[in-house]
């Protein structure tokens, strides 16, 4: 068996080369269709260069790929996250999928009609792009299962099954979202362990996050600075409690931050959010877990091993 390799957005790597990986994060977010009509509102190249600089500080922390979980209807712009991977050292890994604001198009089309885009995004490339999807993204919200986001649940869990790579979900944690999805990816057949179900740590309900866990899957404690879903201390001694617990193995780590949004201005970021963007984990989060007791083996397993872990499956390695 050769080595496992995933792809970026700058071709394959070898699954050990991921190093430290942000397993949920995203370059840009976009109201899709505004930027096409209003283009004065959207001034790539500042957008560039703040990228560039955030991509920087990643790498000087150590941070050596992230996962952008941005969809179709989160504006995915498959030309800008190219260009500020050719600018960065850090590497991103691409996703296909819809979130949580499907359009139209998602409930008028069949489940194997959109298992088929997010297969040809994985095997073909995006667009006319040649970039490879690596990941699966849908989203399950306040209003749980709706038709369409069943639709798209479904589809996602085809599109594992044809291709291999794994589903990671947003969650309404409060309602307990992640329950629902397993229970769909099970219908269709999927192993629960190439499910990462993420927004898991706006949740301090150990009974439900142990529950996902012991069904196979991963969860993302992956909104670490957005401290209105759940406070941050509250984050750490929930993440600290799981890895005493023995599991360190089914959790990764990640901001669910964004390098620019239409739906936040930097400013209004600084004001409303300080400790949500991309070093937050590096600089604040990783020293509160080492004084709550968490491993540096257990730190590894989180940030790099388990990362590797779900994208090396694929080819038949770890899970
Ligand atoms: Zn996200």
């Amino acid at each position: 068996m050769g080595a496992a390799t995933v792809e970026t957005a700058l071709g394959p790597v070898a699954t050990t080369g991921l190093g430290p990986t942000l397993m949920h994060e995203h370059i840009v977010t976009r109201s899709p269709g505004v930027h096409e009509n209003w283009p004065h509102l959207f001034d790539r190249d500042a957008i560039l260069s703040i990228a560039d600089r955030k991509m920087a500080d990643l790498y000087h922390r150590g941070i050596r790929t992230i996962v952008d979980l941005t969809t179709v209807d989160l504006g995915r712009d498959i030309d800008l996250i190219l260009a500020v991977a050719r600018r960065s050292r850090v590497q991103v890994i691409v996703a296909t999928g819809v979130w949580w604001m499907p359009q139209r198009y998602f409930s008028s089309h069949g489940i194997d009609e959109v298992a088929e885009l997010f297969i040809r995004d994985i095997t073909v490339g995006i667009g006319t792009s040649g970039i490879k999807a690596a990941i699966i993204k849908c989203a399950t919200d306040t209003a749980g299962v709706t038709p369409v986001i069943e639709n798209v649940l479904r589809a996602s869990a085809r599109a594992q099954k044809a291709t291999g790579v794994p589903i990671s979900t947003h969650t309404w944690a409060a309602g307990r979202s992640g329950e629902a999805q397993q229970a769909i990816f099970a219908q269709e057949g999927v192993d629960l362990r190439r499910v990462v179900i993420g927004h898991s740590g706006d949740s301090e309900d150990l009974g439900y996050l142990r529950g996902l866990m012991e069904r196979g899957s991963t969860i993302g404690m992956d909104r670490f600075g957005l401290d209105h879903f759940l406070p941050t201390a509250k984050r750490v001694e929930v993440l600290a409690r799981l890895c005493a617990e023995g599991y360190a193995d089914k959790m990764v780590l990640s901001h669910d931050a964004n390098c620019w949004t239409d739906m936040l201005s930097e400013d209004d970021k600084r004001r409303t959010r300080p400790l949500w963007h991309y070093n937050h984990i590096s600089d604040d989060i990783l020293p509160a877990l080492r004084a709550a007791g968490v491993t540096e083996d257990q730190i590894q397993q989180m940030l790099v091993r388990n990362p590797q872990a779900i994208f090396a499956a694929r080819q038949g390695g770890a899970a």
